[in-house]
């Protein structure tokens, strides 16, 4: 039998389809995806939720919409969605080799962290290479680390990691940050961080002795190479739209966002939405995700009741 509504993702967008959805007796199925909560599992406190006026773990919260879904009926499948086929409905999205129809579909696979692209990058990975302060911070405790990037992700991590490092520097491709002013000040005070300028690592050193050593650093201005020393890098250079299952399938901007309707979640196919950061290159937090959710849940109800 065909469900009416098949959400794919578990973040804020995708939970609050599943709340809407399920409230509407819409019996969804959420699929959690390969990182079950999205984003906010990687951080620590969200400040910026409102509801939370002592802040609220990035974790918490994603285990509190979960429950809310799980209360009001949604089926939650923990796989990972690895075809879709939008060609006529019902849909189809595979699992595990397993065919699951549905009149409608949100997507909601949001985004996940840019990489530099080095193979040394790549190659220490895991070994003092890494996307994920909040996971991987405790590792530097008295170490000395980097972190890449100029926004406010990259403060974020700067000023998370100086509970462990010794030693912090930010290593900035520019002579400015794109960070918000509350964000630069809080680490232009903290005295564990320094910056270096017009920056950018070409190479992470350390693959011969299976860790990071250190990183080269070529100046933006004068082509310079230089080494610096450290124990570990973590990168906050933004993120990607998780689209690769879409490409084909859905009409995509430049960037691999999923295109919508201006003021909708409606994609370019009748019946199938998209909500969160997997849709959102601009404003890309948990609140507008979650409001993107919302939307795309009244929508899919608002389809399935005009074309039953
Ligand atoms: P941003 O896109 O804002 O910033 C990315 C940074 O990485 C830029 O400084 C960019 O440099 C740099 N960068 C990109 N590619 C490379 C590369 N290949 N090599 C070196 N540097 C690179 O992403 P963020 O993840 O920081 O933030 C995304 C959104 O989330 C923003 O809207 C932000 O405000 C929000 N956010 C808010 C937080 C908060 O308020 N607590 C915390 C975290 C994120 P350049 O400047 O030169 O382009």
């Amino acid at each position: 039998m065909s469900n009416k509504i098949i959400i794919i993702g578990s973040g804020p967008a995708g939970w609050t389809a599943a709340i809407y959805a399920s409230r509407a007796l819409l019996s969804p199925v959420l699929f959690e995806g390969a990182e079950p909560g999205g984003q906010l599992t990687t951080t620590t406190e969200v400040e910026n939720f409102p509801g939370f006026p002592e802040g609220v773990m990035g974790p918490e919260l994603m285990k509190k919409c979960k429950e809310q879904a799980k209360k009001f009926g949604t089926e939650i499948i923990s796989e990972f969605v690895e075809v879709v086929d939008f060609s006529s409905r019902p849909f189809k999205v595979t699992s595990k080799g397993k065919v699951y129809e549905a009149e409608t579909v949100i997507i909601s696979t949001g985004a996940s962290a840019r990489r530099l692209g080095l193979p040394s990058e790549k190659a220490l990975y895991g070994h003092g290479v890494s996307a994920c302060a909040t996971c991987d911070g405790f590792f530097f405790k008295g170490k000395k680390v980097i972190v890449v990037g100029g926004g406010d992700a990259a403060m974020e991590e700067a000023d998370f990691l100086t509970r462990f490092a010794n030693e912090v520097t930010i290593v900035h491709r520019g002579s400015a940050f794109r960070a918000s002013k509350i964000m630069q000040d809080r680490v232009t005070q903290n005295k564990k961080i320094n910056v270096v300028w017009n920056s950018e690592v070409v190479e992470v050193l350390g693959a011969d002795v299976g860790r990071v050593t250190g990183v080269k650093l070529k100046d933006a201005t004068t082509g310079e190479i230089r080494e610096m020393q450290t124990d570990g890098m973590f990168t906050a250079i933004g993120h990607e739209p998780n689209t690769a299952l879409f490409k084909g399938v859905l009409d995509l901007d430049e960037r691999n966002y999923i295109k919508t309707i201006p003021g909708t979640s409606q994609t370019n196919i009748p019946g199938v939405f998209a909500a969160g950061d997997v849709q959102d290159a601009k404003y890309r937090q948990a609140i507008t995700a979650a409001g993107s959710g919302c939307m795309a849940a009244l929508e899919a109800e608002r389809f399935l009741a005009k074309n039953e």
